[in-house]
Parts: structure tokens; C-alpha cells; sequence
């Protein structure tokens, strides 16, 4: 019977290790969430890397047999492929490019090399697995060059691989000096998704600049074989977030937060600390409206939840002292002997607080400079249970295409922001439940299953075309 290998740099596992001994735990992200019921069943499988460095051999054949129970393999990297191959070229030069950020962008030998063998241990990893007859669904930009390894090894395979971070318009992506291999890459897949039309265009348009390959709408003819590029919005797991309200706990801080913030209106923002999520003019546009609108003093709290990422990196860093230095100020300016405008919290936190601020939070602000979908937003829509509140949404957050009832803003046009946070503190009820039962409406259809269901249906089809034009 055929399987489905499911592939991605992290496994849905969190690993943690205590004296040497290993525990390890399901993790609840989106996508572990909505491919769950796909790889614990039958003899499906799920391979990546674990998250950490384990080098003894007997604790990774330890791990190895653990994690075969629950349908994972493990992909072990060495403290040398985390750093070139992860945090080199997929974070320091992939990750800021794909973002319009070339300015933080390194391009080193050293890197591409490290990240071509790493892509080529996943693949030996999956030939072990992979039988004729099975589909592969690769995820991410960590392993652009794994579909074309695999192809190379099992031409008549079905795969699938989608990109859950922006593909640049080709004026970036030419800048990389292995752009053909990446392109090359990709390509080994049947069928490639994306989460916005834009992407999807980007990505024809890079290949048929840069390869002898033609296209005919989102149909691309590689070695006579039909490579099909389409849009999947992922979604979130709506009734997960729907529901959480009518959990105890949720219950509780929901308590608490009303208590804590009588009479104030709540601007809540939550984000990884990245360049890529607008974090500092946010605060900019903020401190502006508290300077242009005093009369909203002591009515208003910026709360603003920072999740620590990357910071061993030096950009990252700066950012954070950015930001600490920007809290700083307005609340130094501003705060008053009762009210702090913003309550700035550099960690994460559990679901059911996440739950609870979103239930509570009369706005959700989420300007980042670029993301592929943003799942924040959609969070902050599903949990609105009462159809009010106002969603604040930048124009280039993949989610601004299908989340059109919120205000939708420029995230580089500070005015623009301070304006929007003015007409959503004064937006009035009627208005808030039209857009908001719009917006969770969409969010509620489209979910992670239906996102799930749409791409596993439609690399099956791919597949049949190619046999029809045979
Ligand atoms: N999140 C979390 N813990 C926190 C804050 C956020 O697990 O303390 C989650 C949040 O619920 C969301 C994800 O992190 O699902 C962020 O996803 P998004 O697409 O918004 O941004 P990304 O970090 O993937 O760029």
C-alpha cells in the first residue's frame, strides 16, 4: 500500500533534554496540528530534524526507535549543519531576501554548500523510506533543493512542496548568486504552492527569466513533464481557537485581564522577535497617536507580546534593544502614576493566555513589513466569539488578501497606522460585527483541513494530468 511522507526542517515534536536523558512531546503548531490525522496514520511518516544536537549514536537510536512509534524520523544535524545550513543560508540569506530585507542578506560559499549537503542528507533519509507509488509533501524554504534530489533518484514519484514564506518579486531573487540551482530545485516537485497569488507569480516569472522552461498560465514543461504553481491560503485550526473561551483557564485570565483593565481599550499585538514584523514603527506609529490624542490617556494600553527568535544573531539583538529602548520611551513620556501605555513582555506564552488576550483585546494589531500568511491575525479573528473588536492588518501580510474587513494598512506609513488605531478605538458596534463576522467567516471555511484536503487533492490531479498528456 502507497504512504505519504510528510518533510520539513523541524519535526512537530519538542525534545527537551534533562541530564542526559531525552522527553519528547507532540507540539502543537498549525501545521503538526493540520497534518496529524495525515502522517499518524497507517505506516505514513513524518521526517525532519528534532530541534537539537544529539550526538551520542546510542541516544539517537534511542530517540530514533521512540520517535518510530509516533510515525517520526529523525534527520540529526551537527552543531557545524545547524549553523551553516539553518542558521547560515536558510536564515541569513533565504529568510531575509524572501522578505524584501536584502540589506541583511550574506551570501557565503561556505553556507550554500553546507545547505546542499543538508538537503542531500534529507534525501538519503527519504530514499530509506520512499517506495514507488508513494507522495511526498516537502515543506519550506529549508528545502528548496529536495524536491530535484528526489526526482533525480525516483522520476515517476509524486511531490508536492509548499513555501510558507513569501517568493520574492524576481529584482530580489536574482540577487542570489545560486538562484538557478534553487529554481532547479523546486521544480522536482509536481505541484508547488504558495500562499498568495502574488507569490505564485513571482516564482513562473523567476523561472522563465532565469531557465529555458516555458509557461503556459501556472502550468510550467519541465523534461516534458507538467509542473503546476497555484495559490493555497493556509488557515488556522478555527475551532480549536472558537472554542478555547469555554475552557477553564481561558476563563480565568479572561477574569483577570477585566479586572486589570477596566474602562481601558486594549491594542494587543503578538509577534517572534523579526525584522520582518514592523515591530519598531508599530511602536512609532503608537507613540505618535498617544502624542497627537492625550485625551486617550490612561484609556489605552499597547499590549505587546514579543516571542524571543534568533537572538544569538546580531540583527536580532539590535533589534531588541531597539525595542526595549523604544518601550522605554513611551512609557517614560507618557505613563502617568496609575497607567503604563504599553505592557511589553519578551517571552512566550501558553495558548490559553494567547486565547485569553485575544478574547479580551478591543484591537489586533499586526503591521509586519512582510510575511507569507500570518497566522496571529487569524487567530485574533477565530477567537472573536462575540463578533466585535477590530482587526488592523498589513497590506503585506499574505493574510491581508483574504481578511478584507479588516483596516488594511501600509505598514511603512506611520500616519496611516496612528489613523487606523484612532478609527478602530472609535469604530462603531454595528460596523465591528459586520466586518468581523465577514472576516471569521473566512477564516472559519478555510481552515487547515480544507488547506490540507485542497493540496493532497490537487497534487493528485496533477498527477493525472501528467499521465493524460502523455
Ligand atoms: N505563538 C505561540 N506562543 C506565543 C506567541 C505566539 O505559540 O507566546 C504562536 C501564535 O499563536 C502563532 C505563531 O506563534 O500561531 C506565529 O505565527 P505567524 O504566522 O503569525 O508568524 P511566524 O512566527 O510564523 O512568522
Amino acid at each position: 500500500m502507497s504512504k505519504t511522507i510528510i518533510v520539513s526542517n523541524r519535526l512537530p515534536v519538542r525534545i527537551t533534554e534533562k541530564d542526559g536523558a531525552y522527553t519528547l512531546a507532540q507540539s502543537e503548531g498549525g501545521l503538526a496540528t493540520g497534518l496529524g490525522s495525515i502522517y499518524r496514520d497507517g505506516n505514513n511518516v513524518w521526517i525532519g530534524w528534532p530541534g537539537l544536537e544529539v550526538t551520542s549514536t546510542e541516544d539517537q537510536a534511542r530517540i530514533r526507535e521512540e520517535m518510530a512509534a509516533m510515525n517520526l524520523k529523525p534527520v540529526y544535524l551537527t552543531q557545524d549543519e545547524i549553523n551553516n545550513y539553518y542558521e547560515g543560508f536558510s536564515n541569513e540569506t533565504l529568510w531575509p531576501v524572501f522578505h524584501y530585507m536584502a540589506v541583511y542578506a550574506r551570501y557565503e560559499q561556505s553556507h550554500w554548500d553546507c545547505y546542499y549537503r543538508v538537503n542531500e542528507k534529507f534525501r538519503d533519509i527519504i530514499l530509506e523510506t520512499a517506495e514507488p507509488g508513494d507522495v511526498i509533501w516537502i515543506h519550506d524554504y529549508q528545502l528548496l533543493l529536495l524536491p530535484g534530489m528526489i526526482r533525480a533518484a525516483m522520476p515517476d514519484i509524486s511531490i508536492g512542496f509548499f513555501l510558507h514564506i513569501p517568493f520574492p518579486s524576481f529584482e530580489l531573487f536574482r540577487l542570489i548568486p545560486w538562484r538557478a540551482e534553487l529554481l532547479e530545485g523546486m521544480l522536482g516537485a509536481d505541484l508547488l504552492g504558495f500562499h498568495t497569488f502574488d507569490d505564485s507569480r513571482h516564482f513562473i516569472n523567476a523561472v522563465t527569466r532565469l531557465l529555458p522552461i516555458n509557461a503556459s498560465a501556472n502550468v510550467l514543461m519541465v523534461n516534458d513533464r507538467a509542473v503546476i504553481a497555484e495559490t493555497f491560503p493556509m488557515g488556522i485550526d478555527y475551532d480549536r481557537y472558537a472554542s478555547m473561551g469555554n475552557n477553564h483557564e481561558v476563563q480565568e485570565q479572561l477574569k483577570q485581564l477585566k479586572d486589570n483593565f477596566q474602562g481601558i481599550d486594549m491594542i494587543l499585538t503578538i509577534d517572534r522577535l523579526d525584522y520582518s514584523k514592523g515591530i519598531l514603527q508599530r511602536l512609532e506609529a503608537y507613540e505618535l497617536f498617544l502624542q497627537l490624542h492625550p485625551e486617550y490617556a490612561e484609556k489605552v494600553v499597547l499590549y505587546m507580546i514579543v516571542v524571543p527568535s534568533r537572538d544569538n544573531v546580531q540583527q536580532y539583538k539590535d533589534l531588541r534593544d531597539e525595542i526595549d529602548k523604544l518601550v522605554g520611551g513611551i512609557n517614560a513620556r507618557f505613563r502617568t502614576i496609575n497607567w503604563h501605555p504599553v505592557h511589553y513582555f519578551y517571552r512566550s506564552f501558553p495558548i490559553e493566555t494567547l486565547s485569553a488576550l485575544y478574547n479580551f483585546a478591543d484591537i489586533g494589531l499586526v503591521t509586519p513589513m512582510r510575511d507569507g500568511m500570518n497566522l496571529v491575525s487569524k487567530e485574533y479573528v477565530a477567537s472573536r466569539t462575540h463578533n466585535d473588536g477590530v482587526l488592523i492588518l498589513s497590506e503585506m501580510a499574505g493574510a491581508s488578501r483574504e481578511l478584507i474587513d479588516a483596516l488594511i494598512v501600509n505598514p511603512n506609513n506611520i500616519g496611516a497606522i496612528t489613523r487606523a488605531i484612532e478609527e478602530a478605538l472609535i469604530m462603531p458596534k454595528p460596523e465591528q460585527y459586520r466586518r468581523m463576522k465577514q472576516m471569521r467567516q473566512v477564516v472559519a471555511k478555510f481552515n487547515i483541513a480544507h488547506w490540507v484536503k485542497l493540496f493532497m487533492d490537487r497534487l493528485q490531479e496533477v498527477k493525472q494530468i501528467q499521465q493524460s498528456m502523455l
